[in-house]
């Protein structure tokens, strides 16, 4: 059974057609790194999935139930932004505790996923604090856990390793693939960088200007690149 299944996934944006049918099917567990040039439509995908703008055409599944008008809290998706988008106004726990309530879950049950998440992203320490007093890691680490908090069937991130310095990636890359283990379920991590992409996915899906040009594991997309352009993408020999 696939986690997640994409039938001819088209969205427009007023006349503008940016995803022309995506069609791609993720099995439970998977890690699938999304790479592609910017402005390509992996954001917009993203969003899609995790009911956060409407799809145009298609149909959308997650654990074979159709998505496509479900609100995003109750889809069994979580999404983790570049700009991590954490209320200012709030400490490191109702960051963490707003999503979770939305989704109609206890203030005990609440209470106890957060001391799973700040434990799994070594947040207990901050709890009380606001963005504002933490670092840049740490607000990283805040804006997974949020996800985590919601223990959704379907974890997305969005390039958010971007706005770090390199030491703090490679630390996260790390954070990424144990995650990845303890959450257990299929993760969708777009990045722009090749070796993240070549060292961390199970599959790599390369899209361009709104299409999917190829699925494979990092290996056979080196090997046998569909195109010059993934070809060209991937940094393969040919
Ligand atoms: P990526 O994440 O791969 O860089 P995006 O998904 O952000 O690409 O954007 C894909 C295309 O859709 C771009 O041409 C972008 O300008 C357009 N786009 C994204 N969001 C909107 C929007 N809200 N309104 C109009 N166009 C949009
Ligand atoms: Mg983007």
């Amino acid at each position: 059974m696939a986690r997640l299944s994409l039938k001819k996934i088209v969205k427009r944006f007023k006349e503008t057609e940016v995803l022309h049918g995506i069609d791609l099917e993720i099995g439970d567990r998977e890690l699938m790194i999304f790479v592609g040039p910017s402005g390509c439509g992996k954001s917009t995908l993203l969003r899609l999935i995790a009911g956060l703008d409407p799809i145009s055409d298609g149909t959308l599944s997650i654990n074979d139930k159709v998505m496509n008008n479900v609100p995003p809290s109750k889809r069994g998706a979580a999404m983790v932004f570049q700009s991590y988008a954490l209320y200012p106004h709030m400490n490191v726990y109702e960051n963490m505790a707003f999503g979770a309530r939305l989704m109609g879950l206890s203030k005990d049950e609440v209470k106890r996923r957060i001391a799973e998440a700040s434990r799994m992203l070594r947040l207990e320490e901050y709890l009380d604090r606001k963005p504002r007093q933490l670092s840049g890691g740490q607000r990283q680490r805040v804006a997974i856990a949020r996800a985590v908090v919601r223990k959704p069937d379907v974890f997305l991130l969005d390039e958010p390793l971007s706005n770090l310095d390199a030491a703090l990636r490679a630390d996260v890359r790390l954070e990424i693939a144990r995650l990845h283990r303890e959450i257990g379920g299929t993760m969708i991590y777009v990045t722009h960088d090749q070796v993240e992409a070549m060292t961390l996915a199970d599959r790599i899906v390369v899209m361009n200007n709104g299409y999917i040009e190829q699925v494979g594991s990092p290996r056979e997309l080196f090997e046998t690149p569909a195109n010059t352009f993934v070809a060209t993408f991937i940094g393969s020999p040919k």
